[in-house]
């Protein structure tokens, strides 16, 4: 018997009749002779509606009460996967981040994990149970309740993965890891295999299909993991170490379009004045310092994806006050991203891509490379054309 650890995300468990199919699909594999735990996301839209919801009664929430609301969503998924499950004669038992034993930092609606103590779930587990964790969140060592991150119940599988050494399987409603979003970029193709390097850059830089902090966790602990379809029977994509070849084949294209940018015109000092400003308030930058290539040049950008910035309007206060109009705060850019080890081996593909933007009228604001991928950043409206343009040339178009 091994322990396997088996993540359900929103779309899959989103309603009472897919509930019971993830429920069916949990039996068979105990039937097969392994011990499933079971990490569940809120159900289809549900964090959207609270978080909705509690822009309502306050548009800053306080951060701790965020966490206390955004909790429920995945609280009522692990209920009712556990009820499922029951009704089909499998003894199960659901467990809240907490009491599944996920310590955390205390960096509400942010936090990381820091330790795993799943002693009640082993305790479970030996007592025949399938064990059914609410993702995407934990405990803090002053014992609030904290939630990681959008999409944080993949990290919640891969610790748990790690802390009971069990393999990690990812289910969403696609066949795997793509290379472009299918929804955009309908000639993308499912990707068999990937580094954990390059997953790790596509998830940054918007490919949510999985968490960029679940990767880098994965990348830390040596874990696996399998990405696959929730209800259809495709094989999946195995998320892994590099091989150790970087060979400049570029493996996929990610976009990111809800992007609030930061830039420090031309004035350096303001940079590491800034970098404390959004410290302070936890605003967490997926890229740093881009360097300019429009008129004027020398500007440093720092972009934060809208998605984990709760308050948007107040930190646009706070920073026309404390920088009094030396940082801009910009809104409606976005970045499109190309990974690939070795993918700026020479300039080919930068130039390519660039010549690319030109094509589509895409003024391209500015661009940041590393060895494992080239990102543009341009006006939103241009990125899906643009995607689909960069697939075609530079993932499809190679031999
Ligand atoms: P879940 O709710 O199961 O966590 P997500 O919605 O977070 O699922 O992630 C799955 C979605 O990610 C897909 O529906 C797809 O539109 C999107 N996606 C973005 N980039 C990719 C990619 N490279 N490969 C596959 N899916 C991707
Ligand atoms: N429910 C959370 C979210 O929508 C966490 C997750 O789905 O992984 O971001
Ligand atoms: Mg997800």
């Amino acid at each position: 018997m091994a322990i396997v650890v088996q993540k359900y995300g929103g779309s899959s468990v989103a309603g009472a009749e897919k509930l019971r199919k993830v429920a069916e699909k949990v039996k068979a594999r105990r039937q097969a002779g392994d011990e499933p735990v079971v990490v569940v996301s809120a159900m289809g839209d549900t964090t959207d509606e609270l978080l909705a919801l509690a822009k309502k009664v306050s548009p800053d929430p306080p951060r701790r009460e965020l966490d206390m609301l955004l909790t429920c969503g995945e609280r009522i998924s692990m209920a009712l996967l556990s009820m499922a499950l029951q009704e089909l004669g499998v003894p199960a038992i659901s467990f809240t981040g907490s009491q599944s034993g996920i310590i955390t930092n205390d960096a509400h609606s942010q936090a990381r994990i820091v330790e795993v103590r799943p002693y009640r779930i082993q305790d479970e587990l030996e007592r025949g149970k399938v064990v059914i964790v609410a993702g995407y969140q934990g405990v803090s060592h002053k014992r609030e309740v904290t939630t990681l991150g959008r999409g944080g119940s993949d990290t919640t599988a891969v610790a748990l993965a790690a802390a009971l050494g069990a393999d990690c399987e990812i289910y969403s409603d696609v066949d795997g890891v793509f290379s472009a979003d299918p929804r955009v970029v309908p000639e993308a193709r499912k990707l068999d295999l990937l580094s954990h390097d390059e997953m790790q850059e596509l998830a940054s830089a918007g490919a949510k299909v999985l968490n960029a902090q679940a990767v880098e966790f994965a990348k830390q602990k040596g874990i696996v993991i399998l990405a696959r379809s929730a209800h259809g029977g495709g094989s999946g994509t195995v998320v892994g170490p590099s091989s150790p070849s970087a060979d400049g084949r570029v493996k996929g294209v990610a976009s990111e379009p809800e992007l609030v940018v930061l830039s420090a015109r031309g004035e350096a000092r303001s940079l590491p004045e800034l970098l404390d400003f959004l410290d302070a308030r936890g605003v967490r930058g997926r890229v740093l310092s881009f360097d300019s290539v429009s008129a004027g040049g020398g500007d440093a950008f720092i972009a934060a994806p809208t998605q984990d910035l709760h308050g948007l309007e107040a930190l646009a206060s706070d920073l026309a006050v404390r920088f009094s109009g030396r940082v801009e705060l910009r809104e409606g850019l976005g970045t499109v991203t190309c990974v690939g080890a070795g993918i700026n081996s020479d300039w080919s593909r930068l130039r390519r891509a660039l010549q690319v933007a030109e094509e589509l009228r895409a003024q391209v604001h500015a661009v940041h490379t590393s060895p494992l991928m080239l990102s543009l950043l341009v006006d939103r409206q241009h990125l899906p054309e643009l995607s689909r343009r960069l697939h075609r040339e530079l993932v499809a178009g190679q031999s």
